[in-house]
């Protein structure tokens, strides 16, 4: 038996100890859920999505646990931590809509009836990542479950605590055994098993792109299903004719919410050359009053970073040439704490440019124009996210279809809503999660033409 410690990233104290799913555990689990779906895609529609509400309220029931399990485990404020545990009761909730109106179609033939049906897959094997353990579950989950698969789930090494509860609440509410099992363990046991064994029918990766490369590759093998939600070095976008006020205000949200630790992170401010003096003026006292400390507390706004191995990797991003204009708060005493940072890259080759940073370190640099800004905003391999402040409804437009990547948002930096389509253009990944055709990626379309004649 293989067990891990739990280490709460704001002390560094060991909050549990888990045990490591091994390869035998793994497959037997798989066989069960494997058993399970059989009975799972006839429950009626109705039924199933009785079981997914009730799964929904007694998350809700469980809120404040959830939320509290975060804080310790991921070292996640206490503000966002109820915003995760919310989600995915909301999306429990939107997900229970899908089982009585997962529709097919009947298409008009000659000589015949030709109906269409969205069959479940089967066993849906979900890989977590370590940055949004619980919504990042329930995007895959929910819609996996409502459209009559089964799931087995393997949160990330140091982040399993929530979604080991989540699994508990699921078997509490009715889920039938086998249908949602959760499988702490390593990436290269649990989650290997899920791409090379045969009864997973799909597998849905969030994670870094150099595995997701990894799973594809893999998948391929079986031609099996895959959805990738992968990194991001997104842009948030300044130009002259903006509320300077509100988009240098705002800035420090887009990129250090939780630490920055966030696909979304719109790590690269791109301002026009005209206002940029004025940006930083105003960005310094935003970054500056950023709270950065205990995340339990109610006020502060930035918590540690997961691990120390971690900061390590975020720190080597501020390279000898890249200049720091100012940076933010940084306790002292134990926990994983890295300042919020603003610097001034010395060349466009600069990794911090080009990489994605996955800590609070935004690059700022100038644009000319329009197509300056395109021209910057596209230059790299990622395609996730990204923002756009103009007061100009032309502009706006233009310029968000010109941005390579799945999710922006103008004058906001807003980036997930559970009913709008969530995902990333070029190695951000492939296929989408969230919004109204969530289920659809989790069934089989199959066409019946019936004789009449
Ligand atoms: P990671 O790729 O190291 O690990 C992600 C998950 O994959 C973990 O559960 C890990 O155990 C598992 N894993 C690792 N190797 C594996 C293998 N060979 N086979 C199967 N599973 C394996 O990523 P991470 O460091 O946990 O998370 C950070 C990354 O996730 C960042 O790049 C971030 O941008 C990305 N992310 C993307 C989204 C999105 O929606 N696009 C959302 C959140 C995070």
């Amino acid at each position: 038996m293989t067990t891990a410690n739990v280490v709460n990233p704001a002390t560094e104290q060991v909050v549990a100890t888990i045990e490591a799913t091994t390869e035998a555990q793994t497959d037997a689990a798989i066989e069960r859920a494997h058993r399970a779906a059989v009975r799972w895609r006839e429950v009626a529609p109705g039924d199933r999505a009785r079981l997914l509400r009730r799964f929904a309220d007694v998350v809700d029931a469980n809120l404040e646990q959830l939320a509290q399990l975060e804080v310790a485990n991921s070292g996640h404020t206490i503000g966002n931590a109820r915003w995760e545990a919310g989600n995915v009761r909301d999306v429990l909730h939107y997900c229970a809509g899908i089982p009585e109106r997962l529709l097919g179609s009947q298409i008009p033939v000659a000589g015949g009836v030709n109906i269409t049906f969205q069959e479940p897959l089967g066993v849906v094997g979900i890989i977590v990542p370590w940055n949004f353990p619980m919504p990042i579950a329930a995007w895959g989950f929910g819609p996996a479950l409502a459209a009559g698969n089964t799931v087995v789930l393997k949160p990330a090494e140091l982040t399993p605590m929530t979604a080991i509860r989540l699994g508990e609440l699921a078997l509490e509410a009715g889920l039938p055994e086998g249908v949602f099992q959760v499988l702490p363990g390593k990436g290269t046991v649990v989650g290997q098993r899920f791409v090379t064994h045969p009864a997973v029918r799909k597998v849905v990766f969030t994670g870094s792109t150099e595995v997701g490369k990894q799973i594809m590759v893999g998948c391929a093998q079986q031609v099996k299903r895959v959805t990738l939600e992968l990194g991001g070095k997104s842009a948030n976008i300044v130009f002259a004719d903006a509320d300077l006020e509100r988009a240098a205000a705002t800035a420090p949200y887009g990129v250090f919410d939780n630490a920055g630790q966030d696909c979304c992170a719109r790590s690269r401010i791109l301002v026009q050359r005209s206002v940029f003096d004025r940006f930083m003026e105003l960005l310094e006292p935003a970054v500056r009053g950023v709270r950065v400390g205990d995340p339990a507390d109610e006020t502060t706004e930035m918590g540690p970073l997961i691990s120390a191995a971690h900061r390590e990797r975020v720190a080597a991003f501020v390279e000898p040439s890249t200049k720091v204009a100012f940076t933010g708060e940084r306790p002292d005493g134990p926990g994983f704490w890295y300042p919020p940072t603003v610097v001034l890259p010395g060349a466009p080759t600069d990794r911090v440019l080009t990489e994605e940073v996955f800590g609070p370190v935004v690059a700022v640099v100038s644009f000319e124009d329009e197509a300056d800004a395109l021209r910057i905003a596209n230059a790299t391999e990622y395609g996730l996210s990204g923002s756009i402040w103009t007061n100009d409804v032309g502009r706006a437009l233009r310029v968000s279809r010109g941005v390579e990547a799945g999710n922006l948002s103008v004058n906001s930096h807003s980036s997930v809503r559970y009913w709008t389509p969530f995902g990333g253009f070029k190695q951000s990944g492939l296929g989408r999660e969230l919004g109204p055709d969530a289920a659809l990626a989790f069934t089989e379309t199959k066409n019946v033409f019936i004789a009449t004649t």
